[in-house]
C-alpha cells in the first residue's frame, strides 16, 4: 500500500520536483544567455570601437602621410571632379578642400590648361592605362606657367562602377628654373649676356660637323675693339663695362635673328654667320657686308668720355666638307684679325689673300658704280626682235657700263651688284626714262612708230612702292605711248607676294603696258603663276635655244613651252637665235617671234638700223 500509495504519489512528487528543478535550470540558462550575449554585445561594441577608431587613427595617419608628402595628389571622380585633395593642392589653389571636392579644373586653372589637364585625364579614364606626363599650366589667380611632373592612373573605388583618376604631380618649375639658370650662367656671359666662348664653341663645331652646311659657306668674323685697353686705363673698368655692353647691344641689334653673336673674351666678340651660299665669292662678298655693318656700328659708339671707339675684324669662311677644324677656322679669324690691326684697325681682312682681292674688287666696283650715272657711263643698247617673216616688231634695251678704267663691264657682272646695294632703283629709272623717251621719239617717225621698247626691270625695282607712280609719271612726262612699251619680269619676282605683283601688273595694264616674262625656264618655273598674272609674252632662256639641236631634252622643253604659251595665248619670243637651223626649228615648232645675234647684237641706237 505504502509501495503503491508511495508509487502513486512519486511521479507527481518527482514531475513536481523535476519542475521546479528545471525551471530553475532554465532560468539559471536563460540568465547565462542573457549574460553572455550582453556579454557578447559589450565585446562586439568594444571591437568596433577599437576597430574605429584603428580606422579614424589609420586614416589620420593617411592624411597625415599624404599631406605631407611634398607632392600633389588627387583623386577626381569619373566625370573628373575632385573627390579628393591632399593639402598641397589645398595650399596651391588657396582654398579649403571642401570649397576644392565636387569642382572642375576650370574652376582652379586658366581655359587653356584646364583644357590640357581634362584631355590627359580622358585618356587615361579612356585607356584606362596609367600615364606620367609632363604638364605647363596657369592657375586663374597668377600668371606664370608652373610645370608639374604628373603621374595619372585609373582607380577602382567599387566593382562594376566606373573608374576614378588618381594624380600624383610634382612642381619642376623651380628646378627648371634652377636648371636654366645653371645653363645661363655655364652659357652665357653675364655682363653682356651673350652667348660666352663655351657656347660659341658648341654652334661653331656643330656648323662645321653639319652636313646641311657641307657645300654652303660659313663666316667667323673675330671683332676686336682698337682701343679698349685705353678706355679701361684712362675711365676705369666700370665706363670699359659699360661700353661692352653698349657694344654688344649695339652689334645684336644690327645682326639677323639666326647670326650667332658671342663674346669671347674681354673685348673680342664672336660673329657666326651660316648659309652664305656655294660661291666663295658671293660668301665673302656677304660675310664682308656684315663686318663693315658692324664696324659702322662700333664706330658710332663713343665712350661715355667721348673716346673714340674702333674695332678690327678678321674673317675667314668655311664649310662642312672636313677640310676645316674648329681650331683652324679660329685661328685663321684670328690671324685676319692681326692684319686688320697692323693695317691701323677699324678696318676688316679676310684670312684668304684671294678672298681679299676679289672683295676689294667687288668694293671698288661698287665704288665706282655709285658714280656711273652721275658721270654719265651707263648707256642703252637696242637688240631687234623679228617676226617670221623677218619683220622687226620691236627691240629690247639693254644696259651698258662703259668704265673708264676698266672698258665695258658686262652686266651679269654689275646688275646683280646694283640689285645688292639697291643702285638698281636709280638705275632702273633711268633705263625706263631713256627708254620711253625713246618711245615718244619714235612716235613722230612713221618708220618706227609700230616699234616696242622691251625694258628689263629688276624684281627690286619692281617691288618699290612708288614704282607704278614712277612709271605713269614718266609716261606722262615723255609722252611715250604706253602700248609700245614692254616690261621684262622674271620668274624669281613672281615667287614673291604674288597678290602685291599680280595688282602692280594690272594697275600698269591698265595704262596699255605689256609684260613679258623673260628666261623662262630658269627659275622655279610654275604654271598655276603664267595663268594667274597678266602676261602678253614668254620668252624662252637662251640657254634652250643653244642647244636645241643637239639635245633632245632641250628640244623638248622648248617644244611644250610653245604649245603652252599658245595655249594661255601667250606670245613666244625665243632667245639667243644665232643659227638659222635654230630658226627653222622654231619657226616649224610654232615660235614666230625671235631675238639673238642671227638678227643683230644689241647696239647703240644710231647704229640699229643701218642697214635699214
Ligand atoms: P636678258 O634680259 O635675258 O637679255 C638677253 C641677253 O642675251 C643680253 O645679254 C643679250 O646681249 C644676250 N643675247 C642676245 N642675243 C644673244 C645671242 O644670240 N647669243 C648670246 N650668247 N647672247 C645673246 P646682256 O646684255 O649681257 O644682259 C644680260 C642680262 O642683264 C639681261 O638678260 C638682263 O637680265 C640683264 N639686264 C640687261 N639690261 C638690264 C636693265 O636695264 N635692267 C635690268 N634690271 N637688267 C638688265
Ligand atoms: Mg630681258
Ligand atoms: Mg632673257
Amino acid at each position: 500500500m505504502y509501495y503503491f500509495a508511495s508509487s502513486a504519489a512519486l511521479p507527481e512528487e518527482l514531475l513536481r520536483s523535476i519542475d521546479s528543478y528545471l525551471g530553475r535550470w532554465g532560468i539559471a540558462l536563460l540568465l547565462v544567455f542573457l549574460l553572455l550575449a550582453l556579454l557578447g554585445n559589450l565585446l562586439l561594441k568594444r571591437r568596433m570601437q577599437h576597430n574605429r577608431a584603428l580606422l579614424q587613427s589609420n586614416q589620420e595617419m593617411l592624411a597625415t602621410i599624404l599631406d605631407s608628402v611634398d607632392a600633389f595628389i588627387y583623386i577626381k571622380s569619373p566625370s573628373l571632379e575632385y573627390q579628393y585633395v591632399n593639402r598641397r593642392i589645398s595650399d596651391l589653389f588657396g582654398l579649403p578642400p571642401d570649397k576644392i571636392i565636387g569642382k572642375r579644373d576650370e574652376t582652379f586653372f586658366d581655359a587653356r590648361s584646364a583644357a590640357e589637364i581634362n584631355q590627359v585625364d580622358r585618356n587615361v579614364l579612356d585607356s584606362g592605362k596609367k600615364v606620367t606626363v609632363e604638364e605647363s599650366n596657369v592657375l586663374l589667380s597668377e600668371s606664370r606657367v608652373r610645370t608639374f611632373l604628373s603621374i595619372k592612373m585609373p582607380l577602382s573605388m567599387s566593382p562594376g562602377a566606373p573608374p576614378s583618376l588618381c594624380g600624383i604631380s610634382t612642381e619642376l618649375t623651380d628646378y627648371l628654373e634652377m636648371q636654366s639658370r645653371t645653363h645661363y650662367l655655364a652659357f652665357y656671359d653675364s655682363l653682356t649676356g651673350l652667348p660666352n666662348r663655351r657656347l660659341l664653341m658648341d654652334s661653331l663645331t656643330a656648323t662645321i660637323d653639319h652636313d646641311e652646311w657641307a657645300t654652303s659657306f660659313s663666316a667667323v668674323l673675330v671683332i676686336d675693339l682698337d682701343n679698349f685697353r685705353l678706355v679701361n686705363d684712362i675711365q676705369g673698368h666700370e665706363s670699359g663695362d659699360q661700353l661692352l655692353v653698349s657694344v654688344a647691344e649695339q652689334l645684336r641689334q644690327r645682326l639677323d635673328e639666326e647670326v650667332t653673336l658671342a663674346r669671347f673674351s674681354s673685348d673680342e666678340f664672336v660673329v657666326l654667320t651660316k648659309n652664305l651660299g656655294e660661291e666663295q665669292k658671293d660668301a665673302a662678298l656677304k660675310a664682308e657686308r656684315v663686318g663693315r655693318q658692324l664696324l659702322e656700328v662700333i664706330a658710332q659708339l663713343r665712350s661715355s668720355h667721348s673716346l673714340p671707339i674702333s674695332a678690327s675684324i678678321g674673317i675667314s669662311l668655311f664649310t662642312g666638307t672636313g677640310e676645316h677644324s674648329m681650331d683652324s677656322v679660329l685661328q685663321q679669324a684670328d690671324m685676319a684679325l692681326q692684319q686688320a690691326k697692323s693695317a691701323g684697325g677699324n678696318t676688316l681682312r679676310f684670312f684668304n689673300s684671294e678672298m681679299q682681292t676679289s672683295v676689294l674688287e667687288r668694293a671698288s666696283l661698287e665704288a665706282d658704280l655709285h658714280q656711273a650715272l652721275k658721270r654719265n657711263e651707263l648707256a642703252l643698247h637696242y637688240q631687234v626682235q623679228v617676226d617670221h617673216q623677218g619683220v622687226t616688231t620691236g627691240v629690247e634695251a639693254l644696259l651698258r657700263w662703259y668704265h673708264p678704267q676698266r672698258g665695258w663691264v658686262s652686266p651679269a657682272t654689275f646688275i646683280p651688284l646694283a640689285e645688292e646695294n639697291r643702285l638698281i632703283v636709280p638705275i632702273g629709272y633711268w633705263v625706263l626714262r631713256s627708254a620711253c623717251e625713246q618711245l615718244a621719239k619714235w612716235s613722230h617717225q612713221p618708220a618706227y612708230a609700230p616699234l616696242s621698247i622691251s625694258v628689263n626691270v629688276s624684281s627690286v625695282q619692281f617691288q618699290q612702292p612708288e614704282f607704278v607712280r614712277d612709271v605713269e609719271e614718266l609716261l606722262a612726262e615723255t609722252l611715250a605711248p604706253p602700248n609700245r612699251l614692254v616690261l621684262e619680269v622674271t620668274e624669281s619676282l613672281l615667287m614673291h607676294e604674288p597678290v602685291r605683283v599680280r595688282s602692280t601688273m594690272l594697275k600698269l595694264r591698265a595704262r596699255g603696258i605689256r609684260f613679258a616674262l623673260d628666261d623662262f625656264g630658269t627659275g622655279y618655273s610654275s604654271l598655276s603663276y603664267l595663268k594667274r598674272l597678266p602676261l602678253d609674252e614668254l620668252k624662252i632662256d637662251q640657254s634652250f635655244i643653244h642647244e636645241l639641236l643637239t639635245d633632245k631634252t632641250d628640244a623638248a622643253i622648248v617644244d611644250t613651252t610653245i604649245l603652252l604659251a599658245v595655249s594661255l595665248g601667250l606670245t613666244v619670243v625665243a632667245e639667243g637665235v644665232e643659227k638659222k637651223e635654230q630658226l627653222d626649228w622654231l619657226r616649224g615648232h610654232g615660235c614666230y617671234r625671235y631675238q639673238g645675234y642671227l638678227f643683230g647684237r644689241p647696239t647703240p641706237i644710231e647704229y640699229l638700223f643701218e642697214s635699214y
